[in-house]
Order: C-alpha cells, then sequence, then structure tokens
C-alpha cells in the first residue's frame, strides 16, 4: 500500500463532467487500498476570469484582496469533487489552504510555502478518508489567505508530497507527459520517458508551463518522485528523475526546446564607454522591481557603446519610462525598445559532454534565413532571442536538427 499525492489542473477539473472522471480515477486508487490526497486546481478558466473581474475596478487592485478573489476558484472544486467522491461511497474531506494550515510568506500573489502541518491529514488517511485539498493557496502568519502565483497548485501537490513523505507525487494533466517540446506547438514533439531533474528546471524557467518552475525546485530539494501524466488517458506518463545516468541508455545531445513569448528588448544606444555605466542603467531598473533576463553590450566606435537587455513585456513601458532619465543623466544618445521578440532555447544535459551544439543550432536557424538578436548560453541550455514571428519555424527546426522528431505514424 503506498501513499500517493495526485494534482489535477484546469482542465481535468473543467466541467462537472470531468470532475465526475477524477472522482472515478480517484476512487478506483482509493479502492486498490492506497492513502490519497488530491490537490486540484481551479476550473478552467476561472482564475482568469476572476483577475479580468477585478482589473475591471482597477489596473493594479491590493494584492491582499487579489489573493482572497483568486483563491475562491479552488473552493469550488474541492467541495464537487468531495461531493462526486461520496457519491461513489469513497469518504472524502476537503480543506483550504489555511485549514490545512500551509503557512507561506506574506508575499501576497508570489507566495513561498514555509511549513505544513499534516495533522490533519495524518488523521483522515489513518481514518481512511480521501484527502482533497485547494491548490495555489496557504495562509500567512498573520492568517492572511495567500496565493503560490499562477501554475501554484503544482507546486502545493509537490510540497504535500515532501510533507507527507508520499511514495509518489502525479501531476495529472492534459498532455500524457513531458515532451520534447510543447506538442500544441510542434506536432512531432515525443513525450519523454524520464527528464532529469535539472533539465525541467531548465525546461520550467525558459517557458514551458508544464510544471511551475518551484514546484521542480521543490521537487529537486526534498527528493520527491515526480511524475506527469494525462487525466484524459491511461499510461506511464514522464518520470523526473534525480539520476542522469538512469534517465535514457543513449542519452541526446538535446532534450528539450522550450520557448517564451513574454519578453521584450530594450537598447540603450551611444552610452559613453566608461566603467560603472552598465550599473547605473540596470541598478534603478532593478529597484523598480523589473527582472532583467538576456544582457549584451557591444563595443561600439568612437567611444560609445549599446547595451541591450530584455524583461518581462508587461514591465516594457515602465522600464523605458525609467530609463529615459537615466539617458539624460548618463549622456546616452536614445533608448527604444521591440516586445515582438522570443526566446527560444535548447536544453541538455548531454550538452556538457558534446563540442559543436552552438553551431549546429546558430547553423540550422541560419539556413532558415532567422536572424538571431542575442545570445546566452549556460552549461546545459543554449538560449536565443529571435523576431517573435519566426518562432514556431524555429522550435520546428531546432526540434528536427537535433534529431528530436517523433517517427511518422504508420500508415
Ligand atoms: P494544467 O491546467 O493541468 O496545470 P497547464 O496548461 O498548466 O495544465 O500545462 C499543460 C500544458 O503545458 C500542455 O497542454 C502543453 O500545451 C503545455 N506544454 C508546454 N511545454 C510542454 C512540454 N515540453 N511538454 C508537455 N506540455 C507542454
Ligand atoms: N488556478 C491557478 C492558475 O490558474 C493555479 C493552478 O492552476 O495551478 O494559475
Ligand atoms: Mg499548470
Amino acid at each position: 500500500m503506498s501513499l500517493l499525492v495526485q494534482k489535477y489542473g484546469g482542465t481535468s477539473v473543467g466541467t462537472v463532467e470531468r470532475i465526475e472522471a477524477v472522482a472515478d480515477k480517484v476512487a478506483g486508487f482509493r479502492a486498490q487500498g492506497h492513502d490519497m490526497v488530491v490537490v486540484v486546481s481551479a476550473m478552467s478558466g476561472e482564475t482568469n476570469r476572476l483577475i479580468a473581474l477585478a482589473k475591471d475596478i482597477q489596473q493594479a487592485p491590493d494584492p491582499r484582496e487579489m489573493d482572497v478573489l483568486v483563491s475562491t476558484g479552488e473552493q469550488v472544486t474541492i467541495a464537487l469533487l468531495c461531493m462526486a467522491l461520496k457519491k461513489r461511497g469513497c469518504d472524502a474531506r476537503s480543506y483550504t489552504g489555511g485549514q490545512v494550515r500551509i503557512l507561506t510568506d506574506d508575499a501576497h500573489t508570489k507566495a513561498r510555502i514555509q511549513e505544513i502541518d499534516d495533522a490533519n491529514m495524518r488523521a483522515d488517511l489513518a481514518a481512511g478518508r480521501v484527502v482533497v485539498v485547494a491548490g495555489f493557496q496557504g495562509v500567512d502568519e498573520a492568517g492572511n489567505i495567500t496565493t503560490l502565483g499562477r501554475g501554484g497548485s503544482d507546486t502545493t501537490g509537490v510540497a504535500l508530497a515532501a510533507a507527507l513523505k508520499a511514495d509518489e507525487c502525479q501531476i495529472y494533466t492534459d498532455v500524457d507527459g513531458v515532451y520534447t517540446t510543447d506538442p500544441r506547438v510542434v506536432d512531432k514533439a515525443r513525450r519523454l520517458e524520464q527528464i532529469t531533474f535539472e533539465e525541467m528546471l531548465e525546461m520550467a524557467s525558459l517557458g514551458s508551463k508544464v510544471l511551475q518552475i518551484r514546484a521542480v525546485e521543490f521537487a529537486g530539494k526534498y527528493n520527491v518522485p515526480l511524475r506527469v501524466l494525462s487525466s484524459f488517458a491511461d499510461g506511464p506518463g514522464t518520470l523526473i528523475t534525480l539520476d542522469e545516468e538512469e534517465s535514457t541508455m543513449e542519452q541526446p545531445v538535446v532534450s528539450g526546446i522550450a520557448f517564451n513569448r513574454d519578453e521584450a528588448k530594450i537598447t540603450l544606444a551611444g552610452i559613453p564607454d566608461t566603467p560603472g555605466i552598465a550599473s547605473k542603467i540596470l541598478a534603478p531598473v532593478g529597484k523598480a522591481n523589473v527582472e532583467v533576463d538576456v544582457i549584451v553590450q557591444n563595443v561600439g566606435a568612437d567611444n560609445t557603446t549599446d547595451l541591450t537587455f530584455t524583461v518581462n513585456r508587461g514591465d516594457m513601458n515602465k522600464t523605458v519610462d525609467l530609463l529615459s532619465n537615466v539617458v539624460k543623466e548618463i549622456g546616452a544618445r536614445e533608448v527604444t525598445s521591440d516586445d515582438a521578440i522570443a526566446k527560444v532555447s535548447i536544453v541538455g544535459v548531454g550538452m556538457r559532454s558534446h563540442a559543436g551544439v552552438a553551431s549546429t543550432m546558430f547553423t540550422a536557424l541560419a539556413e532558415e534565413g532567422i536572424n538571431i538578436q542575442m545570445i546566452t548560453t549556460s552549461e546545459i541550455k543554449i538560449s536565443v532571442i529571435i523576431s517573435e514571428k519566426y518562432l514556431e519555424l524555429a522550435v520546428r527546426t531546432l526540434h528536427s536538427a537535433f534529431g528530436l522528431d517523433a517517427e511518422p505514424a504508420q500508415a
């Protein structure tokens, strides 16, 4: 008998029929004798609907009230799922994050979990009940409702699995595992049997939204066995493993391709080329809580230089406004911006032991006439910034170039 923590995402509980289907699945596992803790998201579209309501009132509403609002989506699904379980003769009890006592810090809308009280859950499990917990939410020391950031139910699932020392944390979603790239964009994408935590963390950080970044971090840190599966079809899914050796027999150089449309590029041109100038530009940006991603500085002619960097698209206008003063102060020529860009990244632990990966990447893009605007690399990834209109072509091209395409289906 094992203890399973299962998380069902928005599409998996998107209608009453879907909630009934999840109840069938959970009741089935319970009947086999597993101890079950189930984390659910809000019904699909609900969190977006709630955010839109708030924005109709105010562009930047109070973050505490925002959390009170958006946490309601998950409260609906926990109750409905418990009703559906009880209808099947399967005893169950629902908990909000605060009722479990998932204690977080007080960073509203992006809170971090600090501690989980497992007493209520343990008591229910001992009494043979299925425990159903609202994802994405917690409570701070003062009792305020907090939320964990978009996609945060994944993190609730992994954190509960860590706290309860579950045998496996299973993330049920609308795809049957982690793919070489987003299967909605590349139809030749392939499901991976396994992927290492390190690779999954890069994929998530670089834009693959199948798992929230913090969920992967948490699972790696606490060594939680983590699997991504479909709630719509049976199958083994994808196991996220700690061990590189175990991962695959013949380790491919590139395991996956991630992309992100949510960035914008800002360029300061004609900057005096003197020491300290980069910090004069980037310090006020950091102070305004704007995260800077890729940075490139060119050495120009006549003792001036250009500095280009990327930020989240939503921060572009604010950053340009803020820099127009800095431009005057430091005697630069101008600040320009472009939000029609995208970042495409190749990821793989196999890159550590292989040369020539970058040149394969750049050649493949050049053959399609795709111009690379910026490049950044680390040990197991290479990212390029390109024009957004070439994003899908670039992902498809790289997917083929690194031998990731699925075999054509048998006729
Ligand atoms: P849920 O509501 O279950 O949390 P999400 O929409 O957050 O589901 O995540 C699943 C989606 O992630 C898939 O429908 C898919 O389009 C997208 N996705 C992006 N990259 C990948 C990838 N590499 N493998 C699988 N799915 C991916
Ligand atoms: N409902 C939240 C969201 O849409 C959390 C989640 O689904 O993981 O972001
Ligand atoms: Mg998700």
